[in-house]
């Protein structure tokens, strides 16, 4: 028997929604139920009393905030969370996993949790499944969640798999920290949009002793529609005599879809979120009381609805107090959301419970897809000419062979306009530069104990150190992209203790290409990442292993390379020189060559021209001939130091005589901007060049 006593009232035929019950220490819960989220110990803007009025029941409150502010000895001296806010009510606390993982700031993850600074006074935490118990103990919360491992739902299977099992063992730990305290405890399924993993990690969580089951991992950043889809995945292999929790969702719609799946718990921010934008639910859809068209309105918010809100005050009224955004507009309209969230709640349990559900459920879709239909504010449009998806000076195009690519419209150039752009990316740039191969450590250093919670030994060679790739030229994020999936892929094949941490920097300095393309992942299935949401937000992603890190350098490349960490790698790849010729000419890759010296760096670009290939030579480069892409017979590939130290398969390929002949009679021999008559001793050092050792100079 669990510590909740969950009892099943009924099981709705032809739909997995079900009205239950359980027991917390502060009273009883009747499901499904709707949480609503107290932060940081209190629903934004309410008082307990507005909340029992409007029918809230059970409050979620989050671990990682109350244990910054105010800390746990104030718990302990208050005896808990209910002393400390005045709430006699069952509260939910979440684990503290989901803000550690999804906030930004710096943090570490070991096997044994993350170690985190605080926004609030810069110390450090380490925050772990038995520290997280600890603090969820010391708040008194009737439901405690285990700490997880949370990722986005689109990573890939390789990290999903990595973050679930790690999940796991911090169930088990989670349990004993427990011990016998009589506060529940849920597990938490994992396993992002993979249907094996969610599986295994639903079968695997029901057979430990929790009270009940949550679904993590959702409602960041899949569709609706998959999330319905694992939703009911998901809930098929849960246990039916435990409570089945799904966190962080949603809307309406959301929470029936949910319901209809199974599920009995949900907790959202959405009531008062959308209520500080003026957004109201109701029965006639959605409300945004800013419109101009309730200036003069004496109706109430919603004539369907009993909440004080709606009892007291205007439509006219709510509109002025939102457009003078002023507080107590904010706290009327999340009166009036809660109370609809938890009447909506109330008619689901009494539709199962009178075996009506499935009649409840389809006639309330269709209501809840409904928005604000007694005032429409768009017109019927016009039928209109559709144009490919763009933004700024940058269009989609589909290729012939049905891919998609990015084509700047000023210049008419395709970005990895030869073939598909994840496949260029992968031969020219990742097979290549051998990258699956460099990111691995040395064997012997993968048994000395290195790993990545603590800091890194000081490398023997430089082959433990950090790896760096400058991504030159970041249009729509394919040749980072194709980094990352290689990095993940030798992750899970290998293991975190294997690999040397790598840090992408990608120079762009217009960003319309990734922001559309990444709108449209649909088109781009290599954006399907939470990476280049990362990076577009906050100019930076850090993968959760903490070995990887993408940043940008937003702005011109040549005004900003010299100050950025020396690469070991360069994916050379911006514009062609006919659209971008600044960045092909000899003095910046002399420039380049000069800001490499120190390391021995390899450059890879998609060009074969005998001008790039004269431009790198006569900077200091070794070139050799690289792979062929596509209809292109061949790429280039530039070294700083002999490349039969760094590079053997390539060392093969160094461009020699036979190039040599045929620049002597090529009509782009030299450089475009060089005077005439320093043709000649540019030929002569070209010559000289140690690549083509024991070739004599050309006199003039
Ligand atoms: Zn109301």
């Amino acid at each position: 028997m669990t510590r909740l006593r969950f009892t099943v009232d009924h099981q709705s035929p032809h739909s997995k929604a079900r009205a239950a019950r359980f027991q917390t220490l502060h009273g009883e819960v009747l499901t499904p139920v709707f949480m609503p989220v107290g932060t940081q110990a209190t629903v934004k803007g309410q008082t307990v009393d507005s909340l029992k009025a409007v029918g809230s029941r059970v409050l979620l409150a989050n671990t990682y905030h109350l244990l910054l502010r105010p800390g746990r000895e104030v718990f302990k001296r208050f005896g808990g969370i209910h002393r400390f806010m005045n709430w006699d009510g069952p509260v939910l606390t979440d684990s503290g996993g989901f803000q550690i993982f999804s906030l930004p700031g710096d943090r570490t993850m070991t096997e044994d949790g993350a170690t985190f600074r605080s926004y609030v006074d810069g110390t450090l935490h380490l925050l772990s499944p038995e520290s997280s118990i600890e603090m969820q103990r010391a708040i008194g919360s009737d439901i405690m969640m285990v700490l997880d491992q949370c990722i986005p739902s689109t990573a890939a299977y390789a990290q999903a798999e990595a973050a679930m099992e790690l999940t796991h063992r911090w169930a088990r730990r989670s349990l004993d920290a427990r011990g016998d305290s009589p506060q529940a405890l849920f597990g938490i399924v994992q396993g992002a949009c993979h249907p094996a993993l969610r599986k295994k990690s639903a079968t695997f969580l029901s057979q430990l002793p929790f009270d009940g089951l949550a679904i993590g991992g959702l409602a960041v950043g899949e569709t609706h529609a998959e999330r319905y889809e694992f939703t009911g995945l998901v809930t098929d292999y849960l246990p039916a005599d435990r409570p089945r929790y799904l966190m962080g969702v949603g809307t309406p719609i959301d929470i029936l879809e949910a319901v209809h799946r199974g599920v009995d718990m949900f907790d959202c921010i959405i009531p008062s979120q959308v209520a500080q934008r003026g957004t109201a639910f109701t029965s006639h859809g959605k409300i945004k009381c800013a419109r101009a068209v309730y200036k003069f309105s004496e109706e109430p918010l919603d004539a369907a609805c009993d909440c004080q809100t709606c009892r007291d005050y205007s439509r006219a009224y709510l509109h002025h107090l939102v457009k003078a955004d002023e507080m107590l507009g904010w706290h009327l309209l999340t009166v009036h959301n809660l109370a609809y969230y938890h009447r909506l709640m109330r008619e689901m349990r009494a539709s199962i419970l009178r075996n009506e559900f499935l009649a409840f459920y389809a006639k309330k879709r269709l209501e809840l897809a409904r928005s604000d239909e007694a005032n429409p504010s768009v017109f019927p449009a016009k039928a209109k000419v559709t144009r490919a998806p763009h933004r700024g000076d940058y269009e989609i195009v589909q290729s012939p062979q049905g891919f998609f690519s990015i084509r700047q419209i000023s210049s008419g150039e395709i970005m990895h306009s030869v073939n598909r752009p994840s496949d260029e990316a992968d031969a020219v740039y990742i097979a290549q530069s051998r990258l699956a191969t460099r990111i691995l450590l040395p064997a012997a250093s993968s048994t000395n104990g290195y790993s990545y919670g603590a800091p890194p030994a000081p490398a023997p060679a430089d082959g433990c150190a950090e790896l760096v790739i400058w991504d030159v030229g970041l249009g729509a994020g394919s040749n980072a992209m194709a980094a990352i999936a290689c990095f993940e892929q030798v992750l899970a094949l290998h293991g975190a203790s294997a690999l040397r941490p790598l840090r992408i920097v990608s120079f762009e300095c217009d960003l319309d290409p990734l922001i559309l393309a990444t709108a449209k992942s649909g088109r781009f299935p290599h954006l399907q990442h939470a990476a280049p949401h990362g990076l577009l937000g906050a100019g930076r992603w850090t993968h959760a292993s903490g070995l990887l890190t993408w940043e940008l350098v937003h702005g011109d490349f040549l005004a900003h390379f010299e100050g950025a960490t020396a690469p070991d790698l360069i994916f050379y790849d911006p514009f062609s020189a006919k659209t971008d010729a600044a960045l092909w000419t000899p003095e910046v890759f002399a420039r380049l060559f000069a800001c490499c010296r120190t390391k021995s760096v390899e450059l890879f670009t998609y060009s074969a021209s005998t001008a790039v290939r004269v431009a790198l030579l006569s900077a200091g480069f070794f070139v050799a001939e690289g792979v062929g892409t596509g209809p292109k017979a061949a790429t280039t590939v530039a070294f700083t130091s002999r490349a039969g130290r760094t590079h053997p398969p390539l060392a093969a390929q160094l461009l020699g005589a036979a190039w040599l002949a045929r620049w002597r009679r090529s009509q782009s021999r030299f450089p475009a901007a060089l005077p005439a008559e320093e043709h000649p001793a540019f030929a002569a050092r070209l010559e000289a060049h140690p690549q083509f050792g024991g070739v004599p100079p050309v006199r003039a």
